[in-house]
C-alpha cells in the first residue's frame, strides 16, 4: 500500500509521522499484519488480550506522567531540546572536592570511538567468546593494568564502585579467612566516607562487627578476621601501611587495601606490601565523573584467593586449531550454578567503562601515565608550597594529589571558592579540602591561591615550583608498570584509531545483527538517547557537589522516577543501585528492614522458586536470607501446593517470596495475583524481578500484580545499552510502605529524596550519568508508545515461536499455545536423538551472521530467544531461515549424511583460516563459511573455545610476548 499523497494528510498525520515510535518499533504497520496473520491473530490488541490473563491487564489506558499523556510523544530533536533545557539548570564548577571522583580529559579518539559508537556500546556480555574477542581484549589488557598497578597475581574485569567493592573485599576476606570464629572487620578511620557506608550495609545483614579506628589501633583488637585500609586517606596523606601489613599477615588477618589508580602509578603498590586484596575505582582514567557513575571498580588479589573472586575473570585459553583465544573464566555461570552460594550476586558489572579505562592506559601508555601523574603531584607540591609560605597549615606532611588545609573561617572560604567557579571539599572539621587532576591548570593554582590566601598572595607558579616531593621515599614505586607491547604501540591517534577498530571488528554487536538473547532484552539503543550522556551539563558534576549546582539532574532524576512510578504502579522509586543485583539487593533489605521495624527480625526466609535467575538467590545470600526453593510444575509455572506447604512451614519465618514475571519461562503465569496472596496470607513481601519488565511496560504493572517491591534493569527495558556487561541501572520501586527503609546516604542528604538508611551504592543516585539514555526513551515514546513496544515485543515473540515450532519443540507456552516477550526452545530431544547440543546450534549460527540466543538458562539444553520490538520482520525472517536451515543440517546428521563427529555443526564457528590450506571435511567450505551467503559477511576470529583447557588453566594477565602479534 502506497502511502496518501503528503497533500491529502492533516497536520497533525503530518506531524505523527515524524514521531520516534517508528524509529524505535523495527516492524512497519505492514509488517505487524502480515506477523499477526501468520499467527492467526486478529490484530495486536487481541493478540495481547488472549495472552496476558485478564485479571492483570490495566483496566485503562497506561497511566503515564502528565506531559506525556497531554502531549504526543517528542520527536527526537524536541525531546533533546526539552533535557537540554533541562541540563541547563546544572551548574559547572570545577570539582576539587576529591573524595575517589576527579574531573578527567576523556582522549577524543575513545569518546568518540569507543564511548559514542555502537560497534562498542551495543555488545552484551562476552559470554560466547567466539563473537567476542575484541571486547575480551580490552577487558584483558584491564586486568594487567590492575595486575601492573596494585602488584597482585589476579584481577578482575571490573565491578560496580569502590564502595561496593570494599563490600565485596570484605566478603571475600571472610570467605577466605583461617580465623573462622572471628567476627570483626576493623576499617581504618580515613577511608571515603560514602566506602565506609557500603561496608557497613553490608556488615549488618552479615553480622559482622565493624570497628573503625586509626590504623594502627588494629593490633589491640581481638577477633578481627579483616582488614580496610586506603593508601592514601581520604584527607591525602599518604600512608606507608608495610610494616602494619607484615604485622597483620602474622596474625592471619586478611588485609584489603583501597587504591588510586592515578596515584598507584607513582606509589608503591600495596600488593608490593603484603596485601591480599587491592581495589578502587578506575574513574579518573579517562571516564567523566557523571554526578556519580558509571565507573568500573577494579579489584585483584592473591593468586591463592582466586576461586573465592567476586565478579568475572578473562582468562587466556585455546580454541579447537590450538591457538589462544580469550574468554570469561570460572565465575563466568558461577551465579546459577552455585546460587547462594556465589561469592558475589554481580552480574551486569561496568565493562564498557573498564575498557575505556583500558584503553586511556593503552594511548598513553606507561610514560605518559607518569607524565600525567607527575604533573598532578607537581601542581599539589607547588600548591602546598604556596598555601605554607601564605601560613596556612596543611594537616598532612604528605600527599599525592589531595591536601586538607586547616582554617578558622571555613565558611567564608568556601563561599569564595564559589565565586571562583571552584567547589572544594566542604565536611572536614575546621578544614577544606582539595584534590587536582589531570585538567587542574596554572590558573586554577592561582585561584586555589586567591580562595584561600586572597587576591594580594603575590605567589608565583614558576617560583613555587621546587623539586619538593611529598612522597616518603620508601612509598615511591621502584618496578616498571604496563611494559607489555600493547601499552607501548598505540600512542599516535591513528595508531589508536586502528586499535580500537580491530577489535571492534572482531565482535558481534547489534549494528551488524540481531541479538536475540531471553532475559536480556537486547532492545534499540537509539542515537538520540545516547546523545545526551557526553553534553558536559550533566558528564562534569561531581555526585558530592552542592545540591543546588545540580538542579538538571534532580530534575531529570525526578521526572525520570515520576514516570517509572507510574509505569511500575508503585508508590516510591530508588534510584541507587546501579545494577539488576544490585536492586534486587536494595529490595531485600527494604522488606528486611520493615520487618524489624515491625518488630519482626525473625522473618529471615526468601522462597524463591526452581527457575529463577541465579542473582536472586545470591542476592537473598547477601541480604542475610535463607533460600529455600519453591518447585515448578511441568508447564514451568510456581506450584501452588508446594508454596503454600513452603510458606506455611516458614510461618513466622517467612521474609518474602522472590518471582520473576512474566516467568523466566517466557509465560505470563495465570496464578501471579494468587501468588502474591498466598505470601502476603503468610505475613511475607512479594519482591518481583523486574528483568521481565519489557513484557509489562503499559500492559500490566507489578503494583497492580500485587507485588510491594521490584528493580527496573534500565540497561534492558529502558534502553540503556548492555555496553558489553554493563553499564547498567537497577533502580526499586516500592509500595508506600517500603518507602522508608530504602537506601539513603551518609555524605549526600537531600529530604523527601534520600532515606536515612544506609547505602548500597558510591553515589547517591547510582549510575546518574545515564539516566538520560531511559528519560529520553519514554519521552519520545510517549505512553501509548510504550503499550505498543510491549505489544510488538510479544508479537516478534510469538511470530518466531510459530514459525520455528515445528523444527524445535517450545518448551513452554501458555494459552492457546502463546508465549510471552520470550521463548525457550527445546534443544533435549534433538540432541538425544542426533547428538547435535544447544552450544552446536549456538556456534553454527555465528556462521549465519548471528548472535547465540541465552543458552541453558533457565533449564539446560535449551535456548531462550527474546527478539524486542525493535527488530523488523525482515531480520526476524533472517533469523528464523537460519534457524530453519539449521535444522536440516541436523538432519543430514541424523540421517547419516554427515559423521556426528566432523558436520558443520560440531566444527562451528568456521574461520577464514577454513577457506585456505587443507580441507578434509565431508561438506564444502562454501557451506562451512557463507552458509547465508556472502553479503554483509561476519567473520569470527577464533574457532570454537575450550573450555576445559581454560578451566584447568587459569590465565588472566596479556599474551605472553611470544603470542603478541
Ligand atoms: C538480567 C537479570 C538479572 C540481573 O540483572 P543485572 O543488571 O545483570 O545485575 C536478574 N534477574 C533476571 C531475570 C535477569 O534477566
Amino acid at each position: 500500500m502506497q502511502d496518501l499523497l503528503p497533500m491529502t494528510q492533516t497536520l497533525s498525520q503530518l506531524e505523527h509521522h515524524g514521531a520516534f515510535i517508528q524509529r524505535h518499533i523495527g516492524p512497519s504497520q505492514e509488517q505487524q499484519s502480515a506477523m499477526l496473520r501468520a499467527i492467526g491473530a486478529a490484530s495486536l490488541p487481541d493478540l495481547i488480550t488472549s495472552i496476558v490473563p485478564a485479571d492483570i491487564q490495566l483496566p485503562g489506558p497506561p497511566p503515564i506522567g502528565e506531559a506525556l499523556t497531554e502531549h504526543l510523544a517528542l520527536t527526537e530533536h524536541l525531546a533533546l531540546a526539552e533535557l537540554k533545557a533541562i541540563a541547563a539548570q546544572n551548574q559547572r564548577y570545577k570539582s576539587c572536592i576529591g573524595m575517589g571522583y576527579t574531573p578527567v580529559l576523556t582522549p577524543p579518539v575513545i569518546l568518540r570511538n569507543m564511548l559514542e559508537n555502537p560497534g562498542w556500546y551495543t555488545t552484551y556480555t562476552p559470554y560466547q567468546p567466539e563473537v567476542s574477542q575484541g571486547r575480551l581484549e580490552a577487558l584483558l589488557n584491564f586486568q594487567q593494568l590492575t595486575l601492573d598497578l596494585t602488584g597482585l597475581d589476579i584481577a578482575s574485569a571490573s565491578l560496580l564502585d569502590e564502595a561496593t567493592a570494599a563490600a565485596e573485599a570484605m566478603a571475600m576476606a571472610k570467605r577466605v579467612s583461617r580465623l573462622k570464629n572471628a567476627n570483626r572487620f576493623f576499617v581504618a578511620d580515613d577511608i571515603h566516607p560514602q566506602t565506609l557506608d557500603v561496608v557497613r550495609t553490608r556488615a549488618q545483614t552479615f553480622g559482622f562487627d565493624v570497628l573503625v579506628d586509626k590504623a594502627e589501633k588494629v593490633l589491640e583488637r581481638e577477633d578481627v578476621f579483616g582488614v580496610l585500609l586506603q593508601q592514601v586517606g581520604t584527607g591525602g596523606e599518604v600512608h606507608d601501611y608495610g610494616v602494619l601489613i607484615a604485622a597483620l599477615k602474622n596474625r592471619k588477618v586478611v588485609v584489603s587495601v583501597a587504591a588510586d589508580l592515578m596515584t598507584l602509578v607513582l606509589l608503591r603498590s600495596p600488593g608490593s606490601q603484603g596485601a591480599d586484596i587491592v581495589f578502587g575505582s578506575a574513574q579518573r582514567f579517562g571516564v567523566p565523573m557523571g554526578y556519580g557513575g558509571p565507573h568500573a571498580a577494579f579489584f585483584a588479589a592473591r593468586d591463592e584467593h582466586k576461586r573465592s573472586m567476586p565478579g568475572r575473570i578473562i582468562g587466556v585459553s585455546r580454541d579447537a586449531a590450538g591457538n589462544s583465544a580469550l574468554r570469561m573464566a570460572m565465575q563466568t555461570r558461577e551465579q546459577h550454578i552455585r546460587r547462594e552460594k556465589a561469592n558475589s550476586n554481580i552480574c551486569t558489572s561496568q565493562v564498557l567503562l573498564a575498557n575505556i579505562a583500558s584503553l586511556y592506559a593503552v594511548f598513553h601508555g606507561p610514560s605518559g601515565l607518569k607524565r600525567i601523574a607527575g604533573r598532578i603531584h607537581r601542581l599539589t607540591d607547588i600548591l602546598a608550597a604556596g598555601l605554607r609560605q601564605g601560613g596556612l597549615k596543611l594537616r598532612y606532611t604528605s600527599w599525592f594529589d589531595t591536601l586538607t588545609v586547616e582554617v578558622a573561617d571555613k565558611a567564608a572560604i568556601l563561599e569564595r571558592a564559589l565565586s571562583f567557579g571552584i567547589n572544594l571539599r566542604s565536611d572536614l572539621h575546621n578544614a577544606v579540602g582539595m584534590t587536582l587532576d589531570e585538567t587542574t591548570t596554572r590558573e586554577d593554582v592561582l585561584a586555589l591561591f586567591s580562595i584561600l590566601l586572597g587576591a594580594q598572595h603575590g605567589l608565583s607558579i614558576d617560583a613555587l615550583d621546587a623539586d619538593a616531593n611529598a612522597i616518603p621515599a620508601d612509598m615511591l614505586r621502584q618496578d616498571a608498570i604496563l611494559t607489555h607491547p600493547v601499552f607501548n604501540r598505540h600512542h599516535s591517534e591513528t595508531e589508536m584509531m586502528r586499535y580500537m577498530h580491530s577489535l571492534e571488528r572482531k565482535d558481534l554487536a547489534l549494528n551488524q545483527a540481531m541479538i536475540p538473547l531471553g532475559s536480556c532484552t537486547m532492545k534499540l539503543n537509539a542515537a538520540a538517547e545516547m546523545i545526551p550522556i557526553t553534553w558536559p551539563e550533566f558528564a562534569e558534576l561531581h555526585p558530592f557537589c552542592p545540591a543546588e549546582q545540580a538542579g538538571g539532574y534532580l530534575q531529570m532524576i525526578g521526572q525520570l522516577s515520576q514516570w517509572l512510578i507510574q509505569l511500575t504502579g508503585y508508590d516510591a522509586l530508588c534510584m541507587q543501585p546501579n545494577s539488576g543485583a544490585q536492586g534486587e539487593y536494595a529490595g531485600l533489605l527494604a522488606i528486611r528492614r520493615y520487618h524489624e521495624s515491625r518488630g519482626q527480625s525473625a522473618r529471615h526466609i526468601c522462597l524463591i522458586p526452581a527457575s529463577a535467575h541465579g542473582t536472586n538467590p545470591a542476592s537473598a545470600q547477601m541480604a542475610g536470607m535463607t533460600v529455600v526453593v519453591v518447585a515448578c510444575d511441568k508447564q514451568g509455572n510456581i506450584d501452588l501446593h508446594d508454596l503454600r506447604n513452603k510458606a506455611g512451614q516458614a510461618g513466622d519465618a517467612l521474609s518474602c517470596i522472590m518471582v520473576t514475571y512474566p516467568s523466566t519461562h517466557g509465560v505470563y503465569e495465570e496464578t501471579i495475583r494468587e501468588v502474591c496472596q498466598i505470601v502476603h496470607q503468610f505475613g511475607g513481601q512479594v519482591y518481583l524481578d523486574g528483568a521481565n519488565m519489557n513484557a509489562q511496560v503499559g500492559i500490566t504493572t507489578p503494583g497492580y500484580i500485587g507485588a510491594d517491591v521490584s528493580h527496573l534493569n534500565l540497561h534492558k527495558t529502558f534502553c540503556i545499552p548492555h555496553g558489553g556487561g554493563g553499564p547498567g541501572m537497577g533502580p526499586i520501586g516500592v509500595k508506600a510502605h517500603l518507602a522508608p527503609f530504602v537506601p539513603g546516604h551518609s555524605v549526600v542528604q537531600l529530604d523527601g529524596v534520600l532515606t536515612a538508611q544506609g547505602a548500597v551504592s558510591a553515589a547517591p543516585f547510582g549510575s546518574a550519568s545515564i539516566l538520560p539514555i531511559s528519560w529520553m526513551y519514554i519521552r519520545m515514546m510517549g505512553a501509548e508508545g510504550l503499550k505498543q513496544a510491549s505489544s510488538v515485543a510479544i508479537l516478534n515473540a510469538n511470530y518466531i515461536a510459530r514459525r520455528l515450532r515445528s523444527a524445535y519443540p517450545i518448551l513452554y507456552a501458555g494459552r492457546d499455545g502463546r508465549v510471552a516477550h520470550e521463548c525457550i526452545l527445546d534443544i533435549r530431544p534433538i540432541k538425544e536423538q542426533t547428538g547435535i547440543s544447544e552450544l552446536d546450534i549456538a556456534k553454527r549460527l555465528i556462521d549465519y551472521g548471528f548472535h547465540a540466543p541465552t543458552m541453558s538458562f533457565p533449564v539446560a539444553g535449551t535456548l531462550m530467544v527474546e527478539p524486542t520490538e525493535s527488530e523488523s520482520k525482515v531480520e526476524l525472517d533472517r533469523f528464523i531461515d537460519a534457524m530453519l536451515a539449521i535444522r536440516s543440517e541436523i538432519d543430514r546428521v541424523a540421517n547419516g549424511e554427515w559423521p556426528a563427529a566432523d558436520n558443520p555443526l560440531v566444527n562451528a564457528p568456521h574461520t577464514q583460516m577454513d577457506i585456505v590450506g587443507e580441507w578434509s571435511h565431508p561438506y564444502t567450505r562454501e557451506l562451512a563459511v557463507f552458509p547465508a551467503g556472502s553479503a554483509n559477511k561476519y567473520w569470527p576470529t577464533v574457532k570454537r573455545l575450550d573450555d576445559v583447557y581454560g578451566d584447568r588453566n587459569l590465565f588472566c594477565s596479556c599474551v605472553p610476548l611470544s603470542e603478541y602479534p
